[in-house]
């Protein structure tokens, strides 16, 4: 019998479709991505081609060298940009629209071509994890910022076709309803309860240990009780933190640290898929308030959307999470 589960963050219901129940390794990639160059000439995130990109806002260089190790630009068809102002204005006298105020930057997360995030030596992920933290404070500083979205798309079907490893920040003016969505819940659940939601959560997975995948010192990774699709991974700090621009840099290590496996068990166990993952942080003006936790979502992106999910909201998971997290937990990658 199929069951529906509701996410505790945001109230959402999901249909954990026992009918159609799949194992975890049916979802194993059958083709292998094609094989890629260390170097390529025409591509614009390759060291020798820095001139092909907009401006850089920041990199982290060797000292002997000069060579950039990381490298932040803005990006050069940004989906908002910082011209304009942040009001409303009436379209035929009904529609509301304003300028698409925002910042846009990529952060190429290597020299090497052909080098995927998972299988990046650790010191290289916590360059990328250091270059997110300065760009994020940087960002949400600036007086029309709202909210800072840090992401990747890795793969087609995660919505990159760009093959050199990268991922990107996007600062926006207004506060989108999820994230209000996510905000309501922690803080009608503090004011009904007394505690946080987060820490709650935390708490109960560590405790049922069914869906934990890995634990750090810093953090937790599990696959949550209503996984909205197959293999969602959620890490989330053991503190209450509501921004990710307040992580301290142990943190920050020890987040490189279960990121870099987390992301090496699904490259391995799951043959390199295509993936997308989100920071979720708190909005400007909002960093004390504790009842919202910041947090990391990995969704590898194995099926696509239905028509029925489209239309209700409701995703259908075909895979019950506490046997995909037991396959994330046993698998080794030394
Ligand atoms: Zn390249």
């Amino acid at each position: 019998m199929s069951e529906l589960r509701q996410d505790p963050t945001t109230e959402e219901w999901v249909i954990i479709a026992r009918e159609r129940a799949k194992r975890p390794a049916d979802f194993v990639r059958q083709q292998a991505k094609p094989e890629l160059p260390v170097f390529s000439a025409s591509c614009p995130f390759c060291p020798g081609n820095e001139a092909m990109t907009p401006p850089e806002t920041l990199s982290y260089r060797d000292k002997e060298n000069q060579k950039w190790r990381v490298r932040v630009i803005s990006n050069q068809f940004p989906a908002l940009s910082p011209e304009g102002n942040t009001a409303r204005k009436l379209n035929d006298d009904f529609f509301i629209s304003m300028d698409g105020m925002g910042i846009h930057e990529v952060v190429i997360e290597t020299p090497e071509h052909n080098k995927a995030l998972a299988l990046q030596e650790k010191s290289g992920v916590v360059d990328i994890l250091h270059a997110y933290r300065e760009r994020y404070n940087a960002m949400i500083r600036v007086p029309f910022v709202k909210l800072v979205i840090i992401y990747k798309n890795y793969g087609p079907m995660a919505g990159t076709t760009l093959e050199h490893s990268h991922s990107q920040l996007v600062a926006t003016p207004v506060i989108p309803k999820q994230l209000r969505t996510q905000h309501k819940v922690a803080a009608r659940y503090y004011g009904s309860t007394g505690s946080y939601l987060y820490a709650d959560m935390v708490s109960h997975e560590i405790k049922s240990g069914k869906r934990i995948v890995m634990e750090t010192g810093s953090f937790v990774a599990f696959h949550p009780f209503a996984s909205h699709s197959a293999f969602e991974t959620w890490i989330v700090p053991k503190v209450n933190q509501s921004s990710f621009g307040d992580i301290s840099t142990n943190d920050l290590e020890d987040l490189a640290h279960i990121l870099r496996i987390i992301l090496l068990k699904l490259h391995r166990g799951l043959n390199n898929p295509d993936f997308n993952y989100v920071i979720n942080s708190a909005p400007a003006g909002d960093e004390d308030k504790n009842c919202f936790r910041w947090h990391m979502r990995i969704i590898p992106r194995l099926i696509e959307l239905s028509g029925f999910e489209i239309g209700s909201g409701i995703n259908m998971n075909a895979v019950v999470p506490e046997e995909t997290a037991k396959f994330m937990r046993e698998m080794k990658v030394g």
